[in-house]
C-alpha cells in the first residue's frame, strides 16, 4: 500500500521492529495477515514494513518474548493531525457508504 488516505505511506512512521535477543522464535508474528515478516535462519525479520496496517499492534500484543516494538502513538497522532488524515479517512468512508454523510449524522443526533 504505497498511499494511505492520500498521503505517501512512507511518510507515516509505523511498522514493527524486532529485538532478536528477546525473540523466543515462537513464530506468532508470522501469523500477520499482511505478511510483514519473513522467517530466516536467525528468526523473523521485518521484510515488508510498509504493508503494516497503520495503528495495528497485534503482533506486539501476542509476541511471546515481548520482542516487538513500535514507534510512539503520540507521534503517529501528530502525523495524522498534520496531514488531516482523520478528515481524509472520513471522506473515503462516506464515499464508500460505510458511515452516513455529515448531514445524516447530524439528523440522527437531533432525531435520535
Ligand atoms: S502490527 Fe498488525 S499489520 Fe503490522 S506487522 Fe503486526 S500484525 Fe502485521
Ligand atoms: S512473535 Fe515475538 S517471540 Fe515470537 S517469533 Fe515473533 S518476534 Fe519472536
Amino acid at each position: 500500500m504505497p498511499w494511505f488516505a492520500g498521503i505517501d505511506r512512507k511518510k507515516i512512521n509505523w511498522c514493527p521492529t524486532i529485538n532478536l535477543e528477546r525473540c523466543t522464535k515462537c513464530g506468532m508474528c508470522m501469523n500477520c495477515g499482511k505478511h510483514v515478516f519473513e522467517w530466516t535462519d536467525d528468526g523473523p525479520v521485518v521484510a515488508r514494513p510498509l504493508e503494516c496496517v497503520v495503528g495495528c499492534t497485534t503482533c506486539r500484543t501476542l509476541c511471546e518474548g515481548n520482542a516487538i516494538h513500535f514507534p510512539s502513538v503520540s507521534q503517529l497522532r501528530k502525523t495524522y493531525e498534520a496531514n488531516h488524515v482523520w478528515a481524509a479517512v472520513k471522506a473515503i468512508l462516506i464515499r464508500k457508504g460505510k458511515i452516513p454523510t455529515e448531514d445524516k449524522t447530524i439528523k440522527a443526533r437531533v432525531t435520535g
